[in-house]
């Protein structure tokens, strides 16, 4: 199966790479107040399935079938890890460490783990201003659009900083099981998880979000003293802070140094050789991505069912795990043996 994106779900995992975290914190500790329950009082999907915030990963795979991605919460075990998504995950992690170091910090508590993805975060400014032009694996997060008090948490493969135009690029590495070119439903995935990254990137920037708003979104006390291992690692690196509240404050002024991202390009490798594709560059659009952004909000807080593919592209079901059991696929078919039985009637 060419069309299956084998890194998109790639985020938490290789955060967790990134951060190598040797204590698990319980998820539950991190759940967000809002929203929590529909009109009906039935808990919403975004603290069912994703603890009150969304990766970009489940906003970009809802292009492709927000029904299949609503069984992969609910009916978990049908897709299980296989060669393709493991080489996937090591092409990545390839790439990662070439660029930097990895280093093993343990963790006790939320405010330790949003230490290391701020931190995470401060490396690649730190890189970019010391005089590397390649950063990767960088954390990204934020509200991305003030209509929807929603908070979104993402993982960009790669930027690349041009000094002598103080431009920043983004590059997003996509591997392939084969050579063909990817089709238009799977470059539109692509193209929504870039443009959302830049939306959270250039929101960073520019300012508009405030350690507050993600102490309340995850419920993170910005006083709370790291534990004495991110305390020591902060002070090899001569960051001599004690909290979120200043670790934060540092970071996020240092953020407002940088530029805004110029250029959206998604990098197509090809997993028998690693060798690259294709590029392709996407034209960011504010206007379409906040369409989709909204409208697939409303799934995640319980406003309208998932939605399953159309017709035009019932392709996808083909090369679906859910197929035999999807209802809104009988559905579908049902409606359209119907319409044939309508027009062959007035025929
Ligand atoms: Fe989506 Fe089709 Fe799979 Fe149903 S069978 S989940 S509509 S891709």
């Amino acid at each position: 199966n060419n069309e299956i994106d084998f890194d998109d779900e790639d985020d938490e995992l290789l955060l967790k790479s990134v951060n190598e975290c040797e204590a698990e914190v319980t998820k539950n500790s991190t759940k967000a107040q809002f929203p929590l329950t529909s009109g009906d009082g039935q808990i919403v999907p975004l603290q069912k399935f994703r603890h009150g915030y969304l990766w970009v990963s489940d906003l970009s795979s809802q292009s492709w079938c927000e029904q299949q991605m609503f069984y992969k919460f609910t009916i978990p075990g049908v897709i299980e890890e296989n060669p393709a998504m493991t080489k996937g995950t090591d092409l990545h992690l390839a790439r990662e460490l070439a660029a930097h170091d990895v280093v093993q910090v343990q963790v006790t508590s939320n405010e330790d783990i949003w230490a290391i993805k701020v931190l995470n975060l401060l490396t690649a400014i730190n890189a970019f201003q010391f005089g590397q032009t390649i950063a990767r694996e960088v954390p990204i997060f934020g509200v991305p659009f003030k209509e929807e008090d929603i908070f979104v948490v993402g993982l960009i493969d790669e930027l690349r900083f041009d000094p002598e135009n103080y431009t920043i690029d983004l590059s997003e590495l996509k591997t392939r099981t084969s050579r063909m070119n990817p089709s238009k439903a799977i470059t539109k995935q692509h193209k929504i998880q870039v443009m959302l990254y830049k939306r959270l990137f250039d929101n960073l920037v520019k300012g508009t979000l405030s350690k507050n708003t993600i102490a309340k979104h995850l419920r993170l006390d910005l006083n709370k003293e790291f534990g004495d291992q991110i305390v020591k690692h902060l002070e090899e690196k001569t960051i001599i802070k004690k909290n979120l509240n200043d670790l934060m404050d540092h970071v996020f002024e240092k953020m407002q140094s940088l530029t805004c991202i110029n250029q959206l390009h998604v990098e197509y490798v090809y997993q028998g050789t690693a060798e690259t594709l294709s590029h392709v560059t996407h034209q960011y659009d504010e206007g379409e991505i906040k369409t989709l952004y909204l409208d697939y909000l409303k799934f995640w807080k319980g406003e309208r069912s998932p939605i399953g593919v159309e017709i035009e592209e019932a392709w996808k079901c083909q090369r679906c795990d859910f197929e035999s059991i999807c209802e809104w696929r009988t559905k579908k078919s049902e409606e359209c043996a119907q319409r044939n039985i309508q027009k062959n009637h007035l025929e």
